[in-house]
């Protein structure tokens, strides 16, 4: 095979992959053994492939861009007029080991369109992380995107090489799925996802008797969502992503914003991409689910049913419940000051850690690193300067836009690229 038709397909490949942003690496540490070839660290090593060629620390590529399925939001369907390619097992194993050796990657991210049916493409995926993991003991990062459908077998195996899997939910509702993919099916979503848990859950525990146990899956399993392709509100999403943080122990959901490639009246029209700043209110509500300690329910529910985007989540959360503010800095609960706005996690370790020494006042407040700006409405301390006085949640959200709503306004435009 000659150098200029492995480039082209490469130009094909990766230009196909770029749409996946499900392919965050943190979480595994893999070390280097027997003199092998790199190292998976654990600090996040990510994301992308650059159009012109030049790696990102992932080699983000899909293995081929044929496909049985015609999904309506996806550019590799079968219904559209692109130019195809397909590698062979070999050559994503050559290409990850010369790129690592040129240190442009750390690791490899590959992702597939289905030739054939879910197992014959699932079989080649699997094929190059066991190839790169036993013939080139290449220790990097390997992230491998399942096949929806794909035998339990492949994917047992698949978890014993690569450090994370991922199914791609693609769209929040089944109503949603059926519209614009009619020949995918929820369940055979699922089946992979239920597997990869229940594997990585035994993996861990005969681990714990017995040493020489293989690791199954390091990194976890993720997913990724298509906001914005069909009409479903932030609740809906969210309350997905819940389920599937819930059920499936995944280490992170991704939210992509769809961006209009085709002229299909199932979809919004081109240009109208999802703001990036949804994406990001998104994101930001998915955090506060993981490590602050909300429920769902609390963030949106019937009568809130999509998030603010002048706001960030937690608090329009604060200024709907004003009745639970002032919080006392120097006798609430870690729950409670995760919940005032302007405190991060870091300013909710270093209040309880200070107020141990002292009656924390503004003067304390400020060189924690608070954020007075927000927190001020909805705190008080060992000072009477600044109380919060008795404003309304209008009154209060218009004190702090006043200060932020530069930062936010180009969010309001469509989502950048991902490639720029
Ligand atoms: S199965 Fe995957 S690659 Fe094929 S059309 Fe659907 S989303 Fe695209």
């Amino acid at each position: 095979m000659s150098f200029e038709r492995i480039k082209e397909k490469l130009n094909i490949l990766a230009d196909a992959a770029k749409y996946d942003v499900s392919c965050s690496s943190s979480g595994s540490n893999r070390t280097n053994k027997n003199k092998g070839l790199g190292d998976a660290s654990s600090s996040g090593i990510c994301h992308t492939y650059t159009e012109d060629g030049r790696c990102v620390s992932l080699l983000k590529i899909l293995l081929t861009n044929h496909c049985i399925f015609d999904c309506a939001y996806c550019v590799t369907r079968k219904s559209n007029d692109i130019k195809r390619a397909a590698f062979k097992v070999q050559e994503v194993v050559d290409l990850t080991i010369n790129f690592y050796r040129r240190n442009y990657i750390e690791g490899l991210f590959l992702s597939s369109g289905i030739f054939k049916n879910a197992d014959y493409t699932m079989e080649r995926l699997v094929a190059v992380a066991k190839k790169l993991r036993l013939e080139e003991n290449f220790n990097g990062y390997i992230h491998l995107k399942s096949i929806p459908g794909a035998s339990d077998e492949l994917m047992r195996e698949a978890g014993l090489y690569a450090d994370r899997l991922s199914v791609n939910i693609e769209i929040p509702t089944e109503k949603g799925l059926k519209l614009l993919a009619p020949d995918k099916n929820r369940a055979d979503f699922i089946k992979p996802m239920l597997k990869v848990k229940n594997e990585i859950i035994q993996y861990k525990s005969e681990k714990k008797l017995i040493k020489s146990t293989p690791k199954y899956a390091p990194a976890g399993q993720s997913t990724q969502m298509i906001i914005g392709a069909t009409g479903e509100n932030d609740m809906q999403i969210m309350y997905t992503s819940n389920h599937f943080y819930k059920h499936f122990n995944l280490k992170r959901v991704y939210y992509s914003g769809y961006v209009p490639i085709s002229n299909d009246s199932r979809l919004p029209q081109i240009g109208s991409a999802v703001p990036m700043l949804r994406e990001n209110r998104l994101y930001q509500t998915d955090w506060l689910l993981r490590f602050y300690g909300f429920n769902i329910e609390e963030i949106l529910n019937a009568s809130h049913q999509n998030l603010d985007l002048d706001i960030d989540p937690k608090l329009g959360w604060a200024l709907r419940n004003l009745h639970e503010f002032p919080v006392d800095v120097n006798t609430a609960d870690k729950r409670m000051l995760a919940r005032v706005p302007g405190l991060g996690m870091r300013s909710v370790h270093k209040i309880l850690n200070a107020r141990r020494f002292n009656k924390l006042n503004w003067e304390h407040l400020k060189k924690i690193g608070v954020a007075l700006n927000r927190a001020q409405y909805f705190i008080v301390c060992a000072s009477n300067q600044f109380e919060r006085r008795d404003l309304t949640p209008e009154h209060i959200k218009g004190l702090i836009l006043q200060n932020s709503k530069s930062k936010y306004t180009s969010m309001l435009s469509t989502q950048m690229s991902l490639f720029n």
